[in-house]
């Protein structure tokens, strides 16, 4: 059935209007938005919903996401990137999940991002010890079942862990090193096999799911699984997602390795382009940004998680000015304890002040609102499809009451948007022209339900990862001290904020 949205107040980001809201009517035929405008004509039959004090506007996207993380919420504080990973992404000890904690662990994370206007996801799924394709299928079947849109990958990393990692030979003891060794790797074969027949399975099912490349980043894997994976990306129209100097220790382990930076390395590879998308990308030079900027790479800013885990602060007025396209990302549900883009468009919109006393170089509410939206769904490649309320895209947007405290009294929806509201407005969420979220309610699943079950599952959950924990503690010690001597490498720039302690 159409469905037709009257006389609310639009922020349609593309077209015309862009981010100027108009008062105005939306209708929406099967899964596509059929015309936006003044004074449309609603088609007989369609369900008319009375847009008087609402605001319509595209659903959010989140670029950038591991749900994997999703059972460590709330579990870890103050640690940096190279410590905690110990824990969340363990070396050694780890054993499959069991397919419906995957499903429960998906789920969560698409319930949760729904509820709060997160229309669509990029979800960079990792399994520990390796992905399985009835894993990564709960995953899928989870968004599908939920409603979310998604595109998902089968992150890979296929070079030991301890070479991924700039002087660990010299700090990590011997006897664990190899313990290591005795985990080989997937090889290059496995893992093409392995993505081809996952993007056979998951690509375009419900019109919503998408699968995309994800090597995990340029020191783990090594040159032939990321060209090789290029070349899928460029064949299947999907993204090339991968990580880019995300901390310090990162940023020196080019330099280290290669004797280039790490976005050198790439760009060497021919594996800057259009549809390579780059997490993080904190850690850059100058001359970097310029071969970004010439390629017209993505980038994920993940605002929150990069300042949980003190890695620093992404030059995104430099990457906006090389004509880098930009996108938000929660990142991971455990270096971020949520997956609410409120939260980071808010975060977004503040952190990059108060490192430059130039207030010209701050970033704006609407380009906040644009990364979140339209940039975002550029950095997953369907810029053409979502990201704004246009004829011809697809219908996903959320209705907002703006008789609310966040929107009282009302100045400039832009601002309010990146700075008062948290989601608590939304009265509804659109996906696929299909409605997923009314009044605070998903619609398609039982939420309550699929709580309770997942709290069920934890004790036993927990147990076992407990013991993984354990395991990978030892490594603890030896990767304090190659962080310290990390940031003790004079790179010649910094991207904390401030040095004085
Ligand atoms: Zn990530």
């Amino acid at each position: 059935m159409d469905m037709f949205i009257k006389g609310a107040t639009i922020l349609a980001i593309g077209g015309a209007h862009g981010f100027e809201p108009f008062t105005g009517d939306v209708h929406i035929q099967g899964d596509s938005i059929a015309a936006v405008g003044p004074n449309l004509e609603a088609p007989e039959g369609a369900k008319v919903i009375d847009g008087t004090g609402k605001l319509v506007m595209p659903g959010l996207m989140n670029s950038h996401l591991h749900t994997n993380e999703a059972l460590f919420k709330g579990r870890y504080d103050s640690m940096p990137l190279e410590v905690w990973m110990l824990y969340a992404y363990p070396i050694l000890a780890a054993k499959p999940l069991p397919p419906r904690l995957v499903y429960l662990r998906s789920m969560l994370v698409a319930m949760e991002s729904l509820k709060t206007g997160v229309t669509c996801i990029t979800d960079d799924l990792y399994e520990s010890p390796r992905q399985e394709m009835h894993l990564l299928g709960a995953a899928v079947d989870a968004y599908d079942d939920a409603g979310i849109r998604a595109t998902v990958s089968a992150h890979v990393v296929d070079k030991n862990f301890l070479d991924t990692i700039p002087f660990s030979r010299e700090h990590v003891p011997q006897h664990l090193q190899e313990e290591v060794a005795k985990m080989p790797p997937v090889s290059i074969s496995d893992y093409l096999s392995f993505v081809k027949d996952a993007h056979s399975r998951f690509h375009g099912r419900s019109g919503r799911i998408r699968f995309m490349l994800a090597p995990s980043a340029p020191q783990r894997c090594t040159p032939e699984l990321m060209l090789a994976a290029n070349d899928l990306a460029k064949d299947w129209g999907v993204p090339f997602h991968t990580h880019i100097v995300e901390t310090k220790v990162q940023g020196v382990t080019g330099p280290v390795m290669y004797g280039k930076t790490l976005m050198a390395y790439m760009n060497d590879l021919g594996l800057l382009n259009p549809w390579t998308t780059i997490a993080h990308s904190i850690w850059v030079t100058d001359a970097d940004i310029e071969l970004m900027g010439r390629a017209g790479v993505s980038v994920a800013h993940n605002a929150i998680s990069n300042q949980k885990l003190g890695a620093g602060t992404a030059p995104i007025r430099k990457l906006l000015q090389a004509g880098v396209h930009v996108g938000l990302g929660s990142d991971g549900i455990s270096t971020n304890d949520t997956p609410r883009m409120f939260d980071v468009m808010h975060t977004a919109g503040l952190m990059h002040n108060v490192n430059n006393p130039d207030w010209s170089r701050w970033l704006t509410a609407s380009e906040v609102l644009h990364a979140c939206t339209l940039g975002g769904a550029r950095t997953a490649l369907i810029q053409d499809q979502i990201g704004s309320i246009e004829p011809g895209k697809r219908a996903d947007l959320l209705i907002l009451d703006m008789e609310t405290v966040s929107f009282t009294p009302l100045n400039d929806i832009r601002n309010h948007l990146v700075y008062c509201e948290n989601g608590s407005s939304i009265e509804k969420v659109i996906v696929n022209g299909e409605i997923v979220v009314e009044d605070g309610r998903l619609t398609k699943v039982d939420e309550k339900a699929l709580l309770a079950e997942l709290r069920a599952a934890m004790p036993e959950f927990l147990e076992y990862h407990s013991g993984v924990e354990a395991a990978n503690a030892q490594f603890e010690p030896a990767f304090t001290e190659i962080i310290k001597r990390c940031y003790g490498h004079d790179l010649g720039f910094t991207r904390w904020a401030s040095d004085l302690g």
